[in-house]
């Protein structure tokens, strides 16, 4: 397998109509949801093999998250049921500008109760590159099991891809929120923030200096997604930005996974993070840039994140536009 996510997968109930607030939403669209999911349907959609690792409840809504998997070519080998807890919900009001309004049903959920004796070691060891959140790190037993799944996969060898999306409805306590993120950062070769949790996780508004922190814990490579101005890159010893496109968007749900599973996907033909040079690194962020606006196109997430080929032409179109 190329890529295994291992995370959250949970239904978003996305408001039917943008910029309203949850209070006042009239109603909502059931949409597929969870980070890593999302990671996975796009590193599909970009032609690698992907799987998910993780946990729905045994009820149709787990039915229904699982025959999308499938549906969109990845593996649901490991997506496990659980007979107890409920598959976990999300309320999203979603508003134009990228800021997002969301209430959970998680109590417990089952996304939370994935167990390290449950992980599928012989995959984990064998895939290419394991990516993960910090939303599975939120509760136990998922704690632990995310923390053992990428020391397995790091051991064996593995791209480790970490994207800590801070969602503070999920924590009781910001400050152990903050403590897991700096624990699991060490482990990672690439860490991709939103703009949105940078000061929160780094501790400065300054990219290059939050950067370092990021870099100075492990990491190979640091990336910051800045919504429709691009994003930042920083390796430790060249950095720099790569402006966004311009739109016209449905919203912006998923970009930031759209642009993790492209980026992935040319780090795993490029065979490496380390020691790119700037041209690549400058091309790749634009690759993933051009997956992230090409996502905002469209609404919800599955549908809207691009295959390969729609960036590529995406991006060729731009160019004969200037
Ligand atoms: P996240 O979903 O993690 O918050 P962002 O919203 O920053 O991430 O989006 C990820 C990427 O998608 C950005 O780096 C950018 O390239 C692209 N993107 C996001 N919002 C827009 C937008 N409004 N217009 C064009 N591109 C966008």
């Amino acid at each position: 397998m190329d890529l295994l996510a291992l995370g959250e997968l949970l239904i978003d109930f996305v408001s039917s109509e943008p910029d309203v607030s949850l209070i006042h939403a009239p109603g909502f669209v059931k949409a597929p949801g969870g980070a890593p999911a999302n990671v996975a349907v796009a590193a599909a959609r970009m032609g690698l093999s992907s799987g998910f690792i993780g946990k729905v409840g045994e009820d149709p809504f787990g039915q229904f998250l699982r025959e999308t998997l499938v549906d969109t070519g990845v593996s649901d080998a490991h997506l496990y049921s659980d007979p107890e807890a409920r598959t976990t919900l999300a309320f999203i009001a979603t508003r134009t500008d990228g800021r997002k309004d969301i209430a959970f049903y998680r109590n417990p959920g089952a996304d939370a109760q994935l167990s390290p004796e449950e992980l599928p070691f012989d995959a984990l060891r064998s895939c290419r590159c394991l990516h993960f959140g910090s939303v599975s790190m939120s509760r136990e037993p998922a704690r632990s099991a995310t923390l053992r799944a990428v020391e397995a996969a790091r051991e064996a060898g593995a791209l480790i891809s970490f994207d800590p999306n801070w969602r503070p409805p999920l924590w009781e306590d910001y400050t152990v929120a903050r403590d897991l993120i700096w624990h699991a950062m060490p482990l990672a070769d690439v860490v991709k923030l939103a703009d949105e949790e940078w000061e929160f996780v780094t501790g400065t508004q300054d990219l290059e200096e939050g950067a370092r922190k990021v870099l100075d814990a492990g990491p190979k490579l640091c990336l910051v997604t800045l919504g429709a101005e691009g994003a930042y890159y920083h390796n430790g010893t060249v950095q720099g930005r790569v402006p966004g496109f311009t739109v016209p968007v449905a919203d912006t749900l998923g970009a930031g996974d759209a642009f993790v599973g492209a980026v992935l996907s040319e780090f795993l033909i490029a065979g490496k993070v380390e020691s790119l040079s700037e041209g690549d690194l400058q091309r790749i962020v634009r690759f993933g840039n051009a997956a992230g606006a090409l996502t905002c196109t469209g609404t919800g997430v599955i549908p809207s994140l691009p295959h390969r080929a729609a960036v590529q032409r995406f991006l060729s179109e731009q160019e004969s536009s200037v």
